[in-house]
């Protein structure tokens, strides 16, 4: 491409993510964000749009707070639709002009902006909660997952929350923590209802979540899943390499991709990107990028 890239490797907080956002919207003056709502901590939630046609399509990243590497992900997918669309040039084969002219696009790239800056600087990031998330292992790299009142987004929405509430409780996890507790009932922290609130103002005909790691596609919860979902969720997995998986465990209930399907019935999927321990290393971006790049730009198109 002509222009310098903005979403070059580095680790990102909700900082360096608004930054970002506002020099996409500079550049690409067909992209529009606004804010979609607060964190527990009043940090804005940002999304970022194209288009107005009729099939509106999600894609939202950085649940979890060592998870950032998704955000940036999520940004250089936004960079390199909006350069194919201002230039015109095919984007992994596909003439995006064309392809996105019946589209809407919403990108979240992050979701859990305290839990991200807790994961990248400590602690002391996480306001009136600090002790909390320090007791709970914030300031151990890597470690934090969850919001800044030790919640995790993906396990506090309304799917099966009481079934894994149990799960949890089995596994000794029964209060705040830096990852796995659902919270004292579903829905009940800010960033959740931010995107339930997102769902039910605009009708998506799919939404993609964005996680890291294990090259993995999730795409059934319950009986509300759509006939369609295996089949895209296949050419997904087909053009990265990527596995089609079946939750279990800790990870069947309660997260955003089970709740859309419950209460929308329309395909949902979790996409796990990259391979290794979280989090990925930014020395890891490009390739992780690159490997997953054909399945995100087919996950906006399909
Ligand atoms: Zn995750």
């Amino acid at each position: 491409m002509g222009m310098d890239r903005l979403t070059q490797p580095q680790t990102v907080d909700h900082g360096t993510v608004g930054q970002l956002l506002g020099s996409l919207c500079v550049r690409y003056r067909f992209f529009g964000s606004a804010p979609i709502g607060n964190s527990v901590l009043g940090r804005p939630i940002r999304c970022l749009t194209f288009g107005s046609g009729p099939q509106c399509v999600l894609m939202a990243a950085a649940f979890h707070g060592q998870e950032w590497l998704t955000a940036l992900i999520c940004l250089r997918l936004c960079e390199e639709i909006g350069e194919a669309l201002l230039t015109g040039e095919r984007l992994a084969g596909w003439d995006i002009r064309r392809a996105l002219r019946d589209r809407r696009i919403v990108w979240v790239p992050l979701v859990n902006p305290d839990g991200v800056e807790i994961a990248v600087h400590g602690s002391a990031s996480a306001g009136e909660y600090a002790d909390l998330v320090r007791d709970a292992g914030g300031d151990v790299y890597g470690c934090w997952q969850a919001n800044a009142r030790g919640v995790d987004i993906n396990h506090n929405f309304n799917a099966g929350w009481h079934e894994l509430q149990q799960a949890e409780r089995e596994n000794g996890i029964i209060g705040p923590c830096a990852r796995q507790w659902g919270g004292t009932r579903p829905m009940s922290e800010p960033e959740t209802q931010v995107l339930v609130n997102l769902c039910d103002r605009i009708s998506f005909r799919h939404v993609m979540a964005l996680h890291s790691q294990g090259e993995e596609i999730y795409w059934h919860y319950g009986e509300h899943t759509p006939p369609e979902s295996r089949l895209m969720a296949s050419v997904m997995a087909s053009v990265s390499g990527y596995t089609v998986a079946t939750p279990s465990g800790l990870a069947s209930h309660g997260g955003f991709k089970d709740w859309f399907i419950e209460a929308h019935g329309k395909p949902g999927f979790t996409v796990e990107l990259g391979k290794g321990t979280n989090p990925l290393p930014i020395t890891e971006f490009e390739d992780v990028y690159q490997k997953a790049r054909e399945l995100l730009v087919i996950s906006l198109l399909i």
